[in-house]
């Protein structure tokens, strides 16, 4: 069976969904795998490396697709590259079936089975293949980074001959894995860090991280998770709540770093045009929900943006592909783990029941229809 690995062409996507060493797994496993020439390049991987691995370098998309069985790609291919491949093949990539649902019918319709990798449940077994955990603590850890590099004074607290520097006050908004990861980033940078999450799990996670813990703790938080883990989309009378104890805490930080999403819906405004009106000039705040529209009101997603108090707003797109080398990495293994793990060794071809937990959680179409219970023709109706 063939393998196909796209060239991402989405603005900001520098990531590739296999390396060198997910390839040669690959073909360990009996597959022909057909790389489209320069995909790797964002990611510092040269045709040549991924011919050494195994693969063939197929000179276009249309070549590399033909006869696949497996397609491999970061975001879900557009129109024109999804026409390419063939009825019944298995395309494995970051669907956004959430943000654009009418892919879904049309997936089915093309006879593309689709694994939407960002679907996948957050159970202890699929711990390997998740891609959103994977990606979104390398983007935690650039977040701080990048945080630390925007901000014109040190992180640490440093006492020189020359007197004392001050340490940077940072506030972190969502404790998920990017939230927790940014965290503990600034705290090794030296940073003194707070941070706030819905989830009453998360209060212990952050203190866990030598951070202190900043929220509303009222009875609405006790039912913040839903049981796949993720935060509800709250109240109104709990966002009001939560605002006047955020606009306190803001002003006194000099960065505060935006993680808060809410699965399957638009970011939740947390950070307000007041908010940052009230923020020392040279403070910096990091979106890294820009993607989902941003947690912060002046955000503008794909841009950094300097407020007229001198406040900057970094609310760049694609925080992992910031970091492309290490991203793609952990994302071709996540890859690779998931076909792996359905892998058929008789036929040499993926074999995925339908009763599987992780097979349920994560396929949006099969054999021409629309099966996931999310995205079910009654529901949309
Ligand atoms: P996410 O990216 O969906 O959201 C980031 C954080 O924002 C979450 O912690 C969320 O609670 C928070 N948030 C949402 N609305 C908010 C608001 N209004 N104010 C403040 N914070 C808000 O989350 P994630 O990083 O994908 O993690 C989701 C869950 O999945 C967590 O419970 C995490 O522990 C769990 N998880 C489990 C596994 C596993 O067991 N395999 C793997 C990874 C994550």
């Amino acid at each position: 069976m063939r393998l196909a690995v796209l060239k991402e062409r989405e603005a900001f996507e520098t990531r590739v969904a296999a390396t060198p060493e997910t390839v040669k797994k690959l073909v360990g496993l009996g597959l022909t795998v057909a790389v489209e020439t320069g995909a790797g390049l964002g990611a510092a991987i040269t045709d040549s490396e991924f011919t050494a691995a195994g693969a063939e370098i197929a000179p276009n998309a249309e070549d590399a697709l033909r006869g696949a069985g497996i397609v491999f790609a970061v975001q879900m291919p557009s129109e024109e590259i999804r026409a390419l491949i063939p009825r019944g093949a298995l395309l494995v990539c970051i669907a956004g079936a959430f943000a654009n649902p009418a892919l879904v019918p049309a997936l089915a319709e093309k006879g593309i089975d689709t694994a939407a990798m960002e679907l996948l449940p957050r159970i202890t077994r699929a711990q390997a293949m998740d891609v959103l955990s994977s990606q979104a603590n390398l983007a935690g850890y650039r977040a701080a980074i990048e945080a630390a590099a925007a901000f014109e004074r040190s992180f640490p607290m440093m006492m020189t001959a020359a007197g004392t520097v001050a340490p940077a006050r940072v506030f972190v908004i969502g404790a998920g894995v990017a939230g927790l990861q940014a965290i503990a980033t600034a705290k090794r940078l030296g940073a003194i860090v707070s941070a706030t999450d819905v989830r009453p799990a998360a209060r212990e996670e952050i203190r866990s991280l030598g951070a202190t813990f900043v929220g509303v703790e009222d009875e609405e938080m006790k039912t913040a998770q839903t049981a796949g883990g993720y935060a509800r989309e709250m109240s109104e009378a709990f966002r009001q709540k939560q605002a006047a104890l955020i606009a306190e805490t803001v002003a006194k930080n000099d960065i505060v770093i935006c993680t808060a999403l809410v699965m399957g819906r638009k970011a939740p405004t947390i950070v307000t045009e007041p908010m940052v009106g009230g923020m020392r000039r040279g403070s910096v705040i990091v979106d890294l929900a820009a993607d989902a529209g941003g947690n912060c009101a002046l955000t503008r997603p794909g841009e950094m943006v300097t407020t007229e108090n001198g406040v900057k707003i970094l609310g760049w797109r694609n925080w992992p592909g910031r970091i492309p080398v290490a991203a793609s990495n952990l994302y071709a293994r996540n890859l690779f783990t998931f076909l792996s793990a359905f892998w058929d060794k008789e036929t040499k071809a993926p074999k995925l029941p339908e009763t599987d937990e992780i097979v349920k959680g994560v396929m949006l179409t099969r054999a021409g229809a629309v099966v996931h219970p999310e995205f079910l023709p009654s529901r949309a109706a």
